[in-house]
């Protein structure tokens, strides 16, 4: 489903260049659901950002569901942003003015979906999410969870081939934080591919598979087991 390779990325302020990532090699599986950690500034954000095609990498390769990314041209590549990409964010990123339904209704409006079926979709998308009593509402009335069910329902309605998010529970309270990896299992359950970044190694342990980023560069990649599941942190366990 989606596979980079050698992907660099470095910021330039003023005279100095600062490598963010380092090349950096992933392959995940369609249905796969995998969660990035490390520590902060290790480079999660602009590789999410880069899989997300909200920016480009300075070099390496992205094929993501059989299309070669690094190579199309900016308009090619938001179509295959709006159309292959769902994105979540750890601050909702939601139209604070707009209801539930108008949120979710937006990413169609980008892709000429007609207004009947939009509406269609967006309830649907609403209810999958279990908001279909908070269609009409808008994000102040909501908790932050919802907001975030909103936000993930808008970021499902075009069908993406991949569902990205970035630190989804890092602005929520640790039931709320429950509650959308819940939300997230079950999605995973019903085939999404998902690739969530938290920093939390109890968030992480809802992927089946967790890759961790230091310094630009990915140092771990393993599949969750019990055995991760009870060792509390970084340590080696010798036994
Ligand atoms: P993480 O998400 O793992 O915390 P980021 O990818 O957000 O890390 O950031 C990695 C490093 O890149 C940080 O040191 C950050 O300051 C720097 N960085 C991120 N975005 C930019 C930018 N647009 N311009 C310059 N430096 C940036
Ligand atoms: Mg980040």
């Amino acid at each position: 489903m989606l596979h980079v390779e050698g992907l660099t990325k470095a910021y330039k302020t003023g005279d100095t260049v600062l490598p963010i990532l380092k090349g950096v090699s992933l392959l995940v599986e369609q249905g796969e659901f995998v969660a990035i950690m490390g520590p902060s500034g290790s480079g999660k954000s602009t590789f999410m950002n880069m899989l997300g095609c909200l920016d480009r990498p300075d070099s390496g390769s992205y094929m993501l569901d059989g299309i070669e990314v690094s190579s199309l041209k900016d308009t090619e590549l938001a179509v295959v942003r709006n159309q292959k990409i769902g994105f979540v964010f750890q601050s909702f990123n939601l139209l604070a003015r707009s209801s539930s339904l108008h949120n979710v209704e937006l990413p169609m409006m980008y892709a000429n979906v007609s207004r009947s079926e939009r509406r269609k979709r967006a309830t649907e998308a609403l209810k999958r999410v279990g908001l279909a009593e908070r269609m009409d509402h808008k994000p102040t009335q909501l908790s932050g969870g919802q907001k975030q069910r909103v936000a993930i329902a808008r970021a499902l309605v075009n069908k993406p081939a991949i569902l990205l998010a970035d630190e989804p529970t890092g602005n929520l309270d640790s039931r709320s934080g429950v509650e959308i990896m819940a939300m997230f299992q079950e999605l995973h359950a019903q085939g999404v591919t998902i690739i969530l970044v938290t920093h939390e190694l109890d968030i992480a342990q809802h992927a089946e598979r967790i890759v961790t980023f230091k310094d630009g560069v990915i140092i771990r990649d393993e599949k969750v087991t019990e055995r991760i599941f009870s060792k509390p942190s970084d340590e080696v366990i010798v036994t």
